[in-house]
């Protein structure tokens, strides 16, 4: 039966505000277009993989449980965000196979601690909105160095060829302390930002890291952890090598500080 799925796309999601799992505009709009164009395309996954901003830990593990909660990692929004739910099924094969796959690098299998964050359900709930495809989550080891993601990203790659859609979750640019309720477009720093990204994941995405040498890094990316998901689907995008097209959808900065930039990779 596995021969027959079809290499699955891998992507890059920048999610911006949790308050996207209950919204309809420009970008759930694409999520959702997204959704229905890789289940015609490449047939409904088997499992999804996310790699969600917040999931932020000192260790390497997937979610390794049947039936992962929702989890509201957020403050300060409305009651009915809070109860939010989306139900997809774990699948604790799945999470399995991920750790064989990532081997050498160690990955642990969680069976109680985390589950799908914001960073993950309010993605889902429009590409998949009827919760029905299998979600898996690994961690961000903030332990490890950017080769390091990116070995593991290159260890990942089979699972696309296995039916398994890998979803990195976060912001090319993400800088909270600089957002500007209000505004709809991007400081200059986060526009040269954002473009200088989209130059490298669409062409040369290999180079990712030479990213965290610019010299708008340490504004557009004051802490790693929404930048981070972008290293997996570059390095899946380089480990595809010249089979590998990369696309962008989303474009452009909002509330001064986030980028929504997203990517698509096809080979
Ligand atoms: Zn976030």
């Amino acid at each position: 039966m596995r021969n027959q799925l079809s290499r699955m796309p891998a992507l890059f999601v920048g999610h911006g505000s949790p308050t996207n799992a209950l919204e309809s505009n420009r970008y759930t709009d694409a999520w959702r277009e997204l959704g229905r164009s890789i289940i015609a395309e490449a047939g409904t996954p088997r499992a999804i993989l996310a790699i969600s901003a917040h999931w932020y830990i000192n260790a390497a593990a997937v979610t390794a449980m049947a039936r992962p909660r929702t989890i509201h990692d957020f403050y300060g929004f409305s009651d009915e965000l809070f109860a939010f739910e989306y139900p997809a099924p774990g699948d604790p094969d799945v999470a399995g196979e991920i750790v064989e796959v990532a081997r050498p690098v160690w990955v642990g299998l969680d069976h109680d601690s985390w589950g799908l964050d914001h960073g993950t359900w309010s993605v889902l709930a429009h590409l998949f909105p009827d919760a029905d495809v299998p979600v898996i989550q690994l961690s961000i080891d903030a332990t490890k160095s950017v080769g390091e993601h990116l070995a593991l990203a290159t260890q990942l790659a089979p699972l696309r060829e296995d039916g398994v859609l890998i979803v990195g979750s976060g912001n090319v640019v993400h800088n909270l302390r600089m957002l500007t309720w209000g505004r709809t477009d991007g400081f200059d720093w986060a526009d040269r930002f954002d473009d200088a990204a989209r130059e490298v994941v669409t062409e040369r995405p290999g180079d990712v890291a030479s990213l965290t040498s610019h010299d708008d890094f340490r504004m557009a990316a004051p802490t790693p952890d929404h930048f981070v998901p972008l290293l997996y689907t570059a390095g899946l995008a380089a480990a595809a090598g010249d089979r590998a097209r990369v696309t962008s959808f989303s474009e452009g900065a909002t509330m001064g500080s986030i980028s929504m930039t997203s990517y698509r990779v096809d080979d």
